[in-house]
């Protein structure tokens, strides 16, 4: 049993979700031949927070979905938010896009039943980013045991909707891609703060410190983690910031074969560049190796660092604040890891702090780009 359910901090809902587990867990107290998860998702919608949860077993599909106000005073049904003198349309709307998953079923009674106009047969519905999604429970429609669903565009919804839609405009991933740009003073000091071995739970944090103080990084990510935090990594490229390649597993390079340096390389390389549609230019070998085979694989810069915060080893926030607060000079690369807390901490707080002292917070190429000959760059 995994059973992984929300908790607001209102009442009348808690209190629902909680009687749900109660019930499902008391269904399958002695079931030890089958598995039993329970999961959800949450959307806030125009002022509005719309929640689904899933139960999922062998032998039991189901779905609970609700729609609120934010203070939670408010529950929305289907009546208090469709136009119920269209809802024959709005069924054949919903009928038309379920066709498609099943030609042969409207010859079924089942499903002519499960899809007729009245409210009770559409009361599972989720307002997702970018469309409406209603839920049919099993035997709903189909004679089979599963969950089916219809997801329809607000546009085709909106004119049975009570609700005056404020939808936000969705741009694609490649629209977004090039429009942050930050202004740089070459002028003035700038360094760079770098991180390695991510992304990890704690890089979110990061970036939205980043991001309120229009601070750019560098991120010297693994390839084996970019496929665990996707869109963590495309934060890290829209918001500015900038991703060298760390190799795909961390391997020691120097104890590995040159096939094997160039397959550890170029699969990160590879991995960054499917999720983020950019090439990196950087790479930072693990441990900060110098290893010659390397730049026989890799044809652009190779990067050190001038400032080690040992964060790794202290796991200590001040003792890394005061690291880099000592050793800051204009042009320093500042060696941090995203994988702990206390790194994210003090990076956090480290960030106004340099401002302060008046750096700007540049990336490793926009650095080599205003600086030359940083000595903890190797220029290809
Ligand atoms: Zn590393």
């Amino acid at each position: 049993m995994m059973l992984i359910y929300p908790n607001f901090n209102i009442e009348a809902l808690d209190e629902q979700l909680n009687a749900y587990v109660e019930q499902i867990k008391a269904e399958f107290a002695d079931r030890d031949d089958t598995e039993l998860n329970m999961s959800y998702q949450l959307q806030e919608f125009n002022q509005l927070y719309s929640l689904a949860v899933f139960v999922n077993s062998d032998e039991k599909d189901q779905v609970l979905t609700y729609v609120f106000d934010k203070q939670g005073k408010v529950f929305y049904e289907f009546e208090d938010l469709f136009d119920v003198k269209l809802m024959g349309e709005f069924a054949s709307l919903i009928k038309y896009e379920l066709d498609r998953q099943d030609e042969k079923a409207n010859q079924s009674l089942t499903y002519r039943i499960g899809l007729q106009p009245k409210a009770e047969n559409f009361k599972n519905f989720f307002f997702d980013e970018d469309g409406l999604i209603f839920y049919f429970d099993e035997g709903q429609c189909f004679d089979d045991l599963q969950i089916h669903e219809v997801k329809l565009s607000y546009e085709q919804v909106a004119p049975y909707l009570k609700l005056e839609l404020s939808l936000p405009v969705l741009e694609t991933y490649d629209e977004l891609l090039y429009q942050n740009s930050k202004p740089i003073d070459p002028s003035q000091p700038m360094v760079a703060l770098t991180f390695d071995d991510g992304p990890n739970r704690y890089t979110d944090d990061l970036l939205d410190a980043l991001l309120e103080h229009q601070a750019s990084a560098t991120f010297f990510v693994l390839g084996s983690m970019v496929e665990r935090f996707p869109k963590t990594v495309q934060r890290m490229v829209l918001e500015g910031n900038e991703i060298g390649n760390h190799t795909m597993n961390h391997k020691q390079l120097s104890k590995c074969s040159p096939s094997e340096i160039d397959e550890e390389i170029s699969k990160a390389q590879m991995m960054i560049e499917s999720i983020t549609h950019i090439e990196p230019s950087l790479l930072r070998p693990p441990y900060g190796e110098k290893s010659d085979f390397i730049t026989q694989v890799w044809q652009n810069d190779v990067v050190f660092w001038d400032i080690d915060t040992r964060d790794w080893a202290s796991k200590d926030v001040k003792k890394i604040i005061d690291v880099v607060m000592s050793e800051v000079r204009d042009g320093a690369i500042i060696l941090l890891h995203d994988i702990y807390p206390t790194s994210v901490q003090a990076a956090i707080e480290l960030i106004p702090l340099l401002q302060e002292e008046g750096y700007q917070l540049v990336t490793v190429s926009q650095l080599i780009e205003h600086r030359s000959s940083l000595h903890s760059v190797l220029s290809q």
